[in-house]
């Protein structure tokens, strides 16, 4: 048995690069930019008026000019209209490009039009006020989002903003996700009184399309026959096989044998964790690799948040920073293992991220999954944690 820092470093050893494709623009949410995205021009590109009102020359006002002619009136996307005398201003609009005869902008909040006629009605303006100024954001050519991260909202508005209708992307590998087990049946059949209707690979594909992958599905029976033939197609068809079940010390429990059988390398078999103590991993001389996570469905949830997403970001070279929060309460936990708790997640008043435990009723206890929001890693060489204590988070509820 192996500790959970080897195992994350085995596992870490594996990550690779799937590769890069370019796709469009519309269906690039979520998945990993994989290149630098320049201003194609200034930001702002002129100098934009933020506020809607009348354009003048400073000058004026400080000479002592309160009212304006009426030039021109100028909404955003037009030409910009000069003055021709200091009494003069433009009526302009939010986004306009400013004239270069005018130099502040008074809004409508401070002003009165009559006969068009402007009277500004304030006391004090400054020169350059509600002027966004061309090229003060960023310059033409410099980065504006850099490669290795996700795309998000934010991201989406700036390849609009500098028109790039296709983005190069990281490539997703490609994964089957396989359940086990004789008494699992599908979640459209009625189970017997002793049966259950299979779940951990549908939670298991939603996870991963949340990262914008689409995984495909299988199930195999508790048949080692069937198992080792199945699976040695999966591992020539996909870069990545996710099993749940089959990996412990029961009577039916074949896969581990099977994946050996198919000369898939174990790298390790049993690490000092709760849940999910039976999980191995292993690879094959083809390239696949094989996750296969105990069945219990709080062990496949945690082995898929611990290390399989540390697996995928890191391959993908997206920049990941260890999260931590505080417990909130004491806990003891006497087995030497590293408990992977449980804990509810909130904010304290003086900003501190604080977990308090929502332990559940063990690794069978899928329900308790909702009352939690992430795992909170406490170390195997201790048995009692006091609030107040920092430790490693592992955050699993996407906070919309
Ligand atoms: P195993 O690791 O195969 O011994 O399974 C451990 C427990 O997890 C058993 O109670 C299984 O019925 C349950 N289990 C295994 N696979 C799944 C699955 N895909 N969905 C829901 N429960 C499962
Ligand atoms: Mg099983």
């Amino acid at each position: 048995m192996i500790s959970v820092e080897e195992a994350e470093k085995i596992i870490l050893q594996q990550c690779k690069d799937f590769g890069t494709e370019i796709i469009s623009f519309d269906n690039c949410l979520g998945r990993v930019l994989a290149e630098d995205i320049f201003a194609d021009r200034d930001l702002p590109a002129f100098n934009r008026v933020t506020m809607d009102g009348i354009a003048v020359n400073y000058e004026a006002f400080e000479n002592g000019i309160r009212s304006f002619k009426i030039k021109a009136i100028q909404s955003a996307g037009e030409q910009p209209i000069d003055i021709n005398s200091d009494d003069e201003c433009i009526e302009i609009m939010t986004g306009a490009a400013l004239p270069q005869t005018v130099d502040a902008i008074v809004p409508y909040e401070n002003i009165e039009i009559k006969d068009k006629i402007a009277t500004i009605k304030t006391g004090i303006i400054s020169t350059k006020q509600y002027i966004h100024h061309k090229g003060k954001d960023k310059k033409q050519n410099e980065v504006l989002v850099e490669a290795n991260q996700f795309i998000t909202p934010a991201i989406i508005s700036i390849a609009a903003t500098v028109g790039k209708t296709s983005l190069l992307v990281k490539k997703n590998p490609t994964i089957i996700i396989i359940s086990t087990g004789d008494e699992l049946i599908e979640m459209d059949k009625m189970p017997t009184a002793f049966q259950i209707r299979r779940s951990n690979n549908y939670t298991l594909r939603a996870a991963l399309k949340q990262y914008a992958i689409d995984a495909d599905m299988f199930h195999l029976p508790d048949e080692s026959i069937i198992i080792e033939k199945e699976l040695q197609q999966c591992i020539d068809k996909y870069d990545v096989v996710i099993l749940s079940g089959g990996v412990s010390m029961g009577k039916f429990d074949f896969v581990p044998s099977a994946l050996e059988k198919l000369n898939v390398r174990k790298l390790f078999h049993k690490v000092q964790q709760r849940p999910g103590k039976p999980f191995w991993f292993g690879a094959h001389a083809k390239g696949a690799l094989v996750f296969a996570f105990p069945g219990n469905p709080v062990s496949t949830f945690m082995c898929f948040y611990r290390y399989f997403l540390l697996w995928l970001k890191t391959s993908w070279q997206i920049k990941t920073n260890k999260s931590y929060a505080i417990l909130n309460e004491d806990f003891v936990f006497k087995p030497s293992l590293q408990y992977l708790l449980q804990i509810k997640l909130q904010t304290s008043e003086k900003g501190e991220l604080l977990a308090t435990p929502v332990e559940g009723n063990g690794s069978g206890d899928f329900v308790n999954l909702l009352q939690a929001d992430a795992f909170m890693e406490l170390p195997s060489e201790r048995t009692g944690f006091k609030k107040g204590e920092t430790f490693p988070i592992f955050v699993f509820k996407q906070m919309l």
